[in-house]
């Protein structure tokens, strides 16, 4: 059986990169930028004063307490006409540029801030306040490398470019199958013996947190015949991620409806739990993730396999994988020790260290145990027992 990572090499030899489009700039938060940007111009572009004080040349105020004329008032947005003379002050706005001749700002606490004739009571070093012209960028700086994910600093970086449009990878759709006789959807009639699909919700926003379109398609019926029919039509989307049906199950018929659809099987056991039966498979530029039915295991290999084959599609370079740390956890675990098992934990600082908490039901059928659960501690295979406080690797599917 492969391991996680011979699994993980597996699909990501699969996955190509999409093509780059246009989006204007609102648009972009999410998207990977596929374009090296530069600095237009530079920023700040011009010397501009740190603190609310006045402008003055450092030579002028060494022998502070001084009295210096006020020669005029300099707001943010509205340069000094005049350059600054020997011997004067002007009062200074943060962020307006400094006046030619001045060469520190003095912070207006150091001042009696009048606005006439002003009373420094400390000599400040030449450069003092002041933010020079290119401090943040120069033109023609690269700010941003193709292949990063574009969040709130990289859309500033971007504005501050004037881009006001960017090429981004273009956003896989994913179709999303929940096969299974059990199935009913929400508001549908609870008979004997049915279940929600539940997985749909989970995949489809398990998605769309990555970045691509889902397509949510349905239930689909636990015969061959549905099952070839489905994925035929999921099979336009650029991805396919389906849950259950890819067990050893009488009535599991996923990878058979693939093979029948000219799809090739790459692999379909991964030693892992939760999550042991996951099938990736191929038709021409299409590839298709049959993740297994337990709502746990869906999630644990959506991140472990799915997530990082869509990031490459959208062209996205580096941190495709989910982070690891490590963390102490907070109990005692056992395991079967024949196979890696994924523990959803509660991952937290305590005191400055990361401690990781087991949820406390680890039943891969169990939805309320992914509640909370933003990390999935590895315990190896050959592992029976792991004491409480003993360090863990810590796979990270959510924020800290
Ligand atoms: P399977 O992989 O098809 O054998 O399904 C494994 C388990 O997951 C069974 O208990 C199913 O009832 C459950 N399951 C399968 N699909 C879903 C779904 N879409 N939503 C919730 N539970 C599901
Ligand atoms: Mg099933």
């Amino acid at each position: 059986m492969l391991t996680v990572e011979q699994a993980q090499s597996l699909v990501m030899a699969e996955v190509s990169t999409l093509p780059a489009e246009p989006v204007a700039l609102a648009e972009a938060h999410g998207r990977v930028l596929r374009e090296t940007v530069t600095a237009m111009s530079d920023l700040p572009p011009a010397d501009n004063s740190a603190m609310d004080g006045y402008a003055v040349r450092a030579d002028d105020v060494a022998n502070a307490p001084v009295r210096l004329r006020v020669a005029g008032d300099i707001a943010a947005g509205h340069p000094a006409a005049d350059a600054l003379e020997r011997g004067t002050a002007m009062r200074i706005m943060t962020g307006a540029f400094v006046p030619a001749g001045a060469d520190a700002v003095v912070q207006v606490e150091l001042t009696d801030g009048a606005t006439d004739v002003v009373t420094i009571h400390t000599a400040v070093a030449r450069g003092a306040n002041i933010r020079p012209r290119g401090e943040d960028m120069c033109a023609g700086d690269v700010l941003l490398d193709r292949g990063v994910r574009i969040g709130a600093a990289e859309l500033a970086v971007l504005a501050a470019a004037q881009k006001s449009s960017v090429m981004v990878g273009r956003r896989p759709t994913v179709a999303i199958l929940s096969t299974g006789d059990e199935l009913v959807d929400i508001g549908e009639a609870l008979e004997p013996g049915k279940i929600i699909n539940t997985n749909a919700s989970l995949l489809a926003a398990l998605v769309h947190d990555v970045g691509p379109i889902p397509r949510v398609l349905g239930i689909v019926r636990d015969t061959k015949d549905a099952t070839i029919a489905a994925f035929d039509e999921a099979l336009r989307s650029d991805f396919v991620i389906s849950s259950g049906g890819v067990s050893v199950g009488a009535y599991d018929f996923v990878k058979d409806a693939l093979e029948a659809l000219g799809a090739e099987t790459k692999f379909w056991r991964v030693a892992m739990k939760p999550g042991k039966p996951v099938v990736l498979s191929r038709r021409g530029e299409r590839l298709i993730f049959g993740l297994p039915g337990n709502p746990v295991s869906c999630l644990v290999s959506f991140h472990l396999f799915a997530a990082p084959a869509l990031r490459k599609a959208m062209g996205q370079v580096g941190r495709l994988f989910p982070s690891i740390v490590n963390a102490r956890v907070t109990a005692a675990l056992r395991s079967p020790g024949d196979r890696r098992v994924y523990v959803r934990v509660a991952v937290g600082a305590v005191e400055g260290e990361l401690h990781a908490r087991p949820l406390t039901s680890q039943g891969s059928g169990s939805l309320t145990s992914m509640l909370g659960a933003n990390g999935l501690a590895i315990v190896e295979i050959g592992t029976t027992r792991v004491d409480e406080g003993a360090r863990l690797p810590v796979v990270l599917i959510g924020a800290l």
